[in-house]
Parts: structure tokens; sequence; C-alpha cells
């Protein structure tokens, strides 16, 4: 599929038919764009326009016109990615306006069903009522979306007791740039006949994935990190047979390279009736790091580092210099006589 720059698009055509396509919002006005140029990183990138779907329908049609440019894209939660994954150049899909409901929440099964731009909160505190929790909660949980989170394989103090996002997706309704949609997941090998069988693009796309895992099994076998952290990079070891053949997960953490995510179902855990909190101080954060190993092995839920930020502390991070009382002398100077030289220019 040929992705052309955005400086030869011709913005005008694409948002007249972005904005006829879709039932929500298509947003190409200076400010929208300014609004969606930043995330929680350093980086900076005016997209060419914002599309806010109300429904998947609309984000089927919505990549249809954007196919038709040749114009690429990029997926949106709520944008507390710290490296620059949410914003681009491109066609920005913000999935938290409208599609941000909690489908269906099954306490028997333990399972949930989401749209992408559900916050974290709302399907931990709709959880909750039935004992359970989802275990993933980054320090964003009261704003970032499950869609991010997917995008991210995002954790955080509880996934010392639930896992990354990743252990905790089961499956998803994804769509790929070509239009492709396919609800994917755990694959035995009946469903992948099943899946050869129907044909077209998902068959095309579910072989040429085993067939990559199966040239490089070995490799990703002895090779990749067996660290409980590891979210970057793409999901590879989810391929292998032992994993199920897990395309679901294989996606977690691909940041919107591969697919959009419209909807995906999740796992909860029984949400601990108590709590213990456990207060360590330690002389710094090595000191602290170093130590999180041990704690971890005390089967806690969550292990989490705060640091203390009280009026000493502060002094601390700013260390008394000769230089700066002289520094802001010089620049409460400068600033007199700037302001004398206004006034004797009015
Ligand atoms: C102060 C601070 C603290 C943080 N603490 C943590 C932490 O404790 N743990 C942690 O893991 N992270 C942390 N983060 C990073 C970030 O908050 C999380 O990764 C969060 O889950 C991202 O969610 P979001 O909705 O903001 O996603 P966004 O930033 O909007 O998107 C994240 C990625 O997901 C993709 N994406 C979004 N929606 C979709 C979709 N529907 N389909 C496909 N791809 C999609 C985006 O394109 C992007 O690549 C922190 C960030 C900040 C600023």
């Amino acid at each position: 599929m040929t992705v052309t720059s955005t400086r030869t698009v011709n913005r005008g055509r694409l948002a007249r038919e972005l904005v006829s396509a879709v039932e929500g919002e298509a947003r190409f006005d200076d400010g929208s764009r300014a609004l969606y140029a930043n995330d929680a990183s350093i980086y900076r990138q005016v997209p060419l326009g914002v599309v806010l779907p109300r429904h998947a329908d609309d984000v089927v049609a919505a990549l249809e016109v954007c196919r038709r440019h040749g114009v690429p894209i990029v997926a949106r939660g709520c944008g507390t990615g710290l490296a620059g994954q949410s914003v681009n150049a491109g066609v920005m899909f913000d999935f938290s306006k409208y599609m941000h409901r909690l489908l269906d929440l099954d306490p028997k099964a333990r399972t949930a069903r989401v749209q992408p731009g559900l916050i974290c909160d709302d399907l931990r505190a709709a959880a909750g009522e039935h004992g359970l929790t989802f275990a993933v909660d980054p320090a964003t949980h009261d704003r970032c979306t499950l869609g991010g989170m997917i995008g991210n394989n995002s954790c955080g103090t509880h996934s010392v007791m639930g896992g990354k996002t990743v252990d905790n997706v089961l499956s998803m309704d994804v769509i790929t740039y070509d239009g492709t949609r396919m609800t994917v997941g755990a694959t035995d090998d009946e469903q992948y006949a099943r899946v050869l069988a129907t044909g077209g693009r998902p068959a095309e796309i579910y072989q040429r994935l085993r067939e990559l895992r199966d040239r490089h099994a070995e490799l990703i076998r002895s090779r990749f990190p067996d660290v409980p952290r590891r979210v970057s990079g793409y999901n590879l070891d989810d391929l292998l047979p032992e994993k199920g053949f897990n395309l679901a997960r294989a996606l977690v953490g691909t940041e919107c390279t591969c697919v959009l995510v419209l909807e995906a179902t999740v796992r909860l855990l029984p949400d601990p009736p108590h709590h213990t909190l456990l207060v360590v101080g330690f002389p710094d954060a090595a000191t602290a790091a170093d130590h999180v190993p041990e704690l971890a092995r005390q089967r806690g839920d969550r292990v989490g580092v705060f640091r203390r930020w009280g009026a000493g502390q502060h002094r601390q991070t700013r260390p008394a210099h000769p230089r700066n009382g002289r520094v802001a002398r010089r620049r409460r100077l400068a600033a007199r006589r700037v302001r004398r030289r206004h006034r004797g220019a009015g």
C-alpha cells in the first residue's frame, strides 16, 4: 500500500471527504491540529487533521478515504505516550471522545469487552463492583485508555500481581490500513485451518505470520529477552506454538504500526479485599531499585516507588551555589533596565 508524503496531499479535499464519510467528527481547523500536535513527550508533529470516530463503521469509512489519498494514520487514546507514539503528521484517529464504552462485563467469566477509548479507571470501577479489577494500572490510570495501553503494552504497580497489558488481553477486533477486519486471539490448528479455508486477506496475513514464526522460531526461543517488563519491539514470541499462535498478544505493543484496535476482550482478576501498605525508606533511588527483586519475592500485589518531595528535598535538587544568588540579582537588574528603557520610549 503506497503512502504518499503528507506535503503532496490535497488537504482541503481530504477534509471534505472525511467530513462527509463519518458520522463522528473530522476536524481540520488549525486549533484542533495544534491541540493534537503534542503528547506527553518532547516531540511535536502537526497532524493533517483529526478524525473522532463515533463507531467502528466510521473507522472503516475514514480509513477508506485515507487510503485513497495515501495518507499515513495514527491512533490516539489520551496522548500520554512518553516517546512520541501518539503524534504524527498524518491523520489522527482519536478514540477517546466517542468510542469509550464498556460493552460487556461478565463477572463469572471474569472478562470485559471494551472499546479502545475506555479509560482504565472506568473499567476498574465497573469491575470493582464485582470484586474484580483490571490489574494493569499505569500511573496515568485516571485518564489513559485501553487502546493506548494496548498500543504501548502498558504496565503499572499492580503488574506484580497481574502482569502487563499483553498478559490481560484475550482477543481483539482489529482493522489494518488496507481495511482488513479481523478478530484475533489464540489460534489453534483447527481455527487456523478455518481462516485459511475462508481465504482472502486474513488468510494471507495468518499464513505469512505463521511462516515468519516457523522460519525464526528457534531464534525467537533462544534470543528473546526473558524479562518481565519487555515492551520494546513486537511480541514475536506470542506467535510460537507453545504460546498458542496468539495474534492478539503479538499485536499488543505495536503502537498502531500494524492495526487499529476497534474492540478488545480483556481478563479481570479478583481484587484482594484487604490491603496492607508497607513503606520502606531508602537513602536514594538506586538503593531502592537494588531491593526490588527481594520485595517482589514477598508476593505482594504491587511494588511502587515514591520520591519524597519535602521542602528539604526541593532545596537539594537546586544545590546552593554561590553563583545562584548573583545570577538572580543580575537578572533582576537586567529586567529593571528593560522596564526603564520602555518607560523612556513611552
Ligand atoms: C506521568 C506519566 C506517568 C506514566 N506512567 C506509566 C506507567 O506507570 N506505566 C506505563 O506503562 N506507562 C506509563 N506512562 C505512559 C502512558 O501513560 C501509558 O502508556 C498509557 O497507557 C498510554 O495511554 P494513552 O491512552 O494515553 O495512549 P496514547 O499515548 O494516546 O497512545 C499510546 C500508543 O497506543 C496507540 N494507540 C492508541 N489507541 C489505539 C488504538 N485504538 N489502536 C491501535 N493503537 C492505538 C497510539 O498510536 C500510541 O502508539 C506514563 C506517562 C506519563 C505522562
